[in-house]
């Protein structure tokens, strides 16, 4: 019998990616994705350590699963993650029930320290303190036939004193530029349009194998691969924004014009305090370089409202720098206390009274932006690459959903014409609503794609691990051929 999996993945894209890892590697070990409703056989959590309701919602959901593994003892539970990486064996401690807990160093073993689990009938925990492979030499089960994650390095050298990451992700370890385009264009054979470049600084990337320029010269990069239309990234970081990333995004045609790069906070004293080693004339400074080079583009940012010590004056500057950035979003975050960080041993943590006023205000001040923002793009022609999931026909309104090459949302009207996920229309926006945009018109152009073939066949394309040692940045070198599979 075809053992079942289930993989719950928790916080941010890296998570999201190693998930893809997690059912690449499972689905060599043999296992078949759960369907519907059905009970897993194998549930593996992927797990966040960034808010401090993480630990809580982890431990509650574990204590849902106890009675269905008591009543079926062959049902094996999986932790990996931040979370696991940070709580170790504390976690089969809490929850005797738990299989297996590996961390974020080493999800490879996962099919193993399954084997070895039910063979030994013990818990197996195994967590690294460096890297033993990098995800991105496994397989991966990919969720999407139009877009893909590609991973460029893991681990950071910040030291952003609310941050857990660095503890818990390791320095920053950097892929060969030859392995990423090879990846990519594996990823581009299978039809995949879209690619977003990941790591947590990408900014950084190619200092660890002493090419300070390298990010750059991997944008021009994707620029020569045949049939990739869209390059994304994410995340930046302002302290290393350098030009010539501006004008590789401005020189390269399919790398989008949408950028999002954290802010944190608009004071200069708590910039300091959190260790950002940068300032908000360097940031607002950045924002205008990047808006004389695209004038189009998008631009989005993370925001934490109660750090410690914000005083009104500190957040009445973070007000300021919001109000001249124009973010066309923001992800606007309530400061949480991570133990083990630098920031949660400060004095003055702030009550939650006065962190949700703040944050309400802040949250009021964005909308309006965002609002104002989309207003302007009333009469523009987008192309959106539409997307599975807001993908589907709404049953009410009959609209379908996608991106815009500047990262925004746009619901359109498809009319008769039989569109899918991961094909490429051009439409005319007729209305904007605060978060998202509306195209009522007549669909302009509606280019089919093997994407779109593939969406509609619901073949999800599944990657080998790449690890061909291929350093530079020359044409990447063919790999071998890869088979999409049935539908999920
Ligand atoms: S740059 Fe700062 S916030 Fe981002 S992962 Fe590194 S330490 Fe954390």
């Amino acid at each position: 019998m075809t053992r079942s999996y289930q993989i719950r993945t928790f916080g941010c894209q890296m998570n999201v990616h190693d998930s893809e890892r997690l059912a690449g590697l499972l689905e060599d070990a043999g296992l078949s994705p759960v369907s519907g409703d059905e009970q897993a056989d194998v549930v593996v959590f992927n797990t966040c350590a960034v808010r401090e309701n993480a630990d809580n919602k982890l431990y509650g959901t574990l204590g849902h699963l106890a009675p269905l593994k008591a009543a079926n003892p062959d049902m094996q539970i999986a932790v990996g993650g931040c979370l696991a990486q940070k709580d170790k064996g504390e976690i089969v401690r809490r929850a005797p029930w738990v299989d297996v807990v590996f961390g974020t160093h080493n999800i490879g073993s996962l099919p193993v320290l399954l084997d070895r689990a039910r063979h030994n009938r013990e818990a197996q925990v195994e967590i690294l303190d460096s890297l033993e492979t990098f995800p991105s030499t496994l397989p991966a089960r990919r969720d999407s036939a139009y877009s893909g994650w590609v991973s460029i390095s893991v681990g950071c050298n910040n030291t952003c004193t609310f941050c857990i990451v660095p503890s818990l992700r390791g320095k920053e370890k950097d892929r060969r530029p030859g392995e990423i385009l090879a990846e990519v264009s594996a990823l581009v054979a299978e039809g995949v349009l879209e690619v977003t470049l990941l790591g947590q600084n990408v900014n950084s990337y190619g200092v660890e194998f002493g090419d300070r320029y390298a990010f750059g010269k991997l944008l021009r990069s994707c620029g020569s691969i045949e049939g990739l239309e869209r390059v994304r990234f994410t995340s930046p970081h302002p302290k290393d924004f350098t030009d010539d990333v501006i004008t590789a995004m401005a020189e390269t045609p399919n790398v989008c014009h949408s950028l999002h790069m954290p802010l944190q906070s608009g004071s200069d004293r708590l910039l300091k305090e959190m260790r950002r080693s940068y300032r908000s004339a360097k940031y607002l400074d950045i924002l205008s370089r990047v808006r004389s080079a695209m004038p189009d583009a998008a631009i989005t940012t993370d925001i934490i409202v109660g750090f410690p010590g914000e005083t009104d004056a500190d957040f009445e500057a973070t007000l300021d720098v919001v109000r001249q950035s124009r973010f066309s979003s923001a992800f606007t975050f309530q400061y949480s206390k991570r133990p083990g960080t630098p920031a949660a041993s400060l004095p003055d943590q702030l009550p939650k009274h006065v962190v949700q006023e703040r944050f309400d205000r802040l949250v009021a001040l964005q909308n309006e932006i965002t609002f104002e923002l989309n207003r302007e793009q009333v009469g523009r022609t987008v192309e959106v690459l539409v997307a599975s999931g807001e993908g589907k026909r709404d049953s009410e309104t009959h609209r379908m959903s996608g991106r815009a090459r500047d990262g925004r949302l746009v619901h359109f009207a498809p009319g008769d014409l039989a569109i899918r996920p991961g094909d490429v229309i051009e439409t005319e926006v007729t209305y904007a609503a605060p978060h998202y945009l509306v195209a009522d018109g007549t669909v302009r152009s509606w280019r089919r794609t093997l994407a779109g073939d593939r969406s509609e066949a619901g073949i999800k394309p599944r990657t080998p691990g790449v690890s061909l040692g291929l350093p530079g940045f020359g044409k990447p070198a063919p790999l071998p051929a890869v088979s999409g599979c049935a539908a999920q």
